[in-house]
C-alpha cells in the first residue's frame, strides 16, 4: 500500500472513532432527523408487546455549529406540569441556528400519565417511568420505552437533564441533584452544570447504582455511562407558576451557556444550600393529613409538621420532623395512607 493509503485510511479511523454529534452532517432521534442548522420534531416509537404501544414526542436542535448534545427530558411523571410546560416553553425557543452543538429536547415521557391526570406511575403498567432505567424490549411498555430512551437519547448524548418538580400530591421547593459518581472531572462538569443551572437548594447524592446496567433512574443512566448530568425539580401540586416555569427554562438556558452551546455566560448560583441527606417521614396511620408547615420551612428536629386525624377528626398520629432541616416537600392533599410520604426534609451540609 502507498503511503497515501495508509495515510487516508489511518485519518478515516481517526474520524470513525470521533464522529461524535458535533461531526454529524444530521442528527436523528427517532422520527426526527436535523440537517445542521435546523429544527426536526418526531417521536420514539415504542412498539407494543404484552401492552399497549405508545410514541414518545421529540424535538432535536442541529446547532449550525458543532459542539456537545444536551439532553433536556421531563414528563417522565406526566402530571409534573411546570417542568413539562418549561421544556414545550424551550422548544418555541430555541434557534438552531445560533446554537453550537445539538439540543434533543423530549418534553412529555409519560403521556399516559399525563392524559389520565395519574400521578408517579405509568397507568399501563403501574410503574414509575423513572425507575426501570436502563430498561428491556421484553417487559411491560415503562420498560420498552426507558429501553429506547437510554439507545435513542442517552446513549447520544454527551451531557443530560432530567426535569421534575412536586407531583399533584406534592407542595415541593425548587431543587437540584448533583450526582457524585466519584471521578473527579466527571463530578466536576456535573458540580458546574448544576451551579449553572442556578436552583439555590442542591442535594447531594452518593447512594445511587454505579452499574450501568442496573442505573434505575434516567439522569443516574447518563452519570453512570460517564456523561456528566444533572436532575433538577421545581413546580408542585398540579400548579404552573411562572417563577417555576421560569427558574427551569432560564437553568437549562444558563447551562447551554456553560457548555458553550450558547453565546454569553452562565449565571452561576453563588453559596448554595448544600444537602447532604434526605430524611424522609412517613405517615404511621391512615385518616386525614393536615400540614403545620410549608414547602421550604426551616424546621428542627422533633418539630410538629402536620398530623393525621381518622376519618372522624380524632388526631391518630402527630408527624414530628426526624431530623433538622429544610422541607423539600410536604404532602399536598388530605389523602394519607401508612407508610405514605409526609415530608422530605433535607440535612443541611457543609459547603461544598
Ligand atoms: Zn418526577
Amino acid at each position: 500500500m502507498s503511503r497515501l493509503i495508509i495515510a487516508t485510511i489511518g485519518l478515516a479511523l481517526v474520524l470513525a472513532s470521533s464522529v461524535s454529534a458535533q461531526d454529524r452532517a444530521t442528527f436523528t432521534v427517532g422520527s426526527a432527523t436535523a440537517a445542521r442548522g435546523q429544527k426536526a420534531t418526531g417521536v420514539i416509537e415504542v412498539p407494543a408487546g404484552g401492552d399497549a404501544a405508545t410514541n414518545i414526542p421529540v424535538a432535536v436542535f442541529h446547532g449550525a455549529k458543532a459542539g456537545p448534545t444536551l439532553a433536556l427530558v421531563s414528563g417522565a411523571h406526566g402530571t409534573e406540569y411546570a417542568s413539562i410546560i418549561a421544556l414545550e416553553k424551550l422548544i418555541g425557543l430555541l434557534n438552531p441556528v445560533e446554537m453550537s452543538g445539538t439540543v434533543i429536547i423530549v418534553p412529555l415521557v409519560n403521556i399516559p400519565s399525563f392524559e389520565q391526570k395519574t400521578p408517579h406511575i405509568n397507568p399501563v403498567d403501574g410503574k414509575s417511568m423513572n425507575r426501570m432505567y436502563p430498561g428491556k424490549m421484553d417487559g411491560t411498555q415503562t420498560d420498552r420505552a426507558s429501553f429506547l430512551i437510554t439507545k435513542q437519547v442517552v446513549e447520544q448524548c454527551d451531557h443530560l437533564i432530567d426535569l421534575h418538580g412536586g407531583d399533584l400530591d406534592e407542595s415541593l421547593r425548587p431543587y437540584s441533584y448533583w450526582t457524585k459518581i466519584g471521578n473527579e472531572r466527571q463530578d466536576k462538569i456535573s458540580r458546574e452544570m448544576v451551579l449553572a443551572f442556578g436552583l439555590d437548594h442542591i442535594i447531594i447524592v452518593t447512594d445511587r447504582p454505579k452499574d450501568p446496567q442496573a442505573s434505575r433512574y434516567l439522569e443516574n443512566t447518563a452519570t453512570t455511562r460517564g456523561k456528566p448530568s444533572i436532575t433538577v425539580e421545581a413546580g408542585h401540586a398540579g400548579t404552573v407558576e411562572a417563577e417555576d416555569v421560569n427558574a427551569l427554562v432560564n437553568g437549562c438556558l444558563s447551562v447551554m451557556r456553560y457548555l458553550k452551546m450558547a453565546p454569553g455566560s452562565p449565571s452561576v448560583i453563588d453559596h448554595p444550600v448544600w444537602i447532604e441527606k434526605v430524611v424522609t417521614l412517613a405517615s404511621e396511620q391512615t385518616g386525614v393529613f393536615y400540614p403545620l408547615v410549608r414547602r421550604g420551612t426551616y424546621v428542627e428536629q422533633g418539630m410538629k409538621v402536620g398530623y393525621v386525624t381518622d376519618y372522624l377528626g380524632k388526631t391518630i398520629f402527630e408527624a414530628r420532623a426526624p431530623v433538622a432541616g429544610v422541607v423539600l416537600y410536604i404532602c399536598a392533599v388530605p389523602s394519607m395512607t401508612k407508610g405514605a410520604t409526609i415530608a422530605n426534609i433535607g440535612v443541611i451540609g457543609a459547603n461544598k
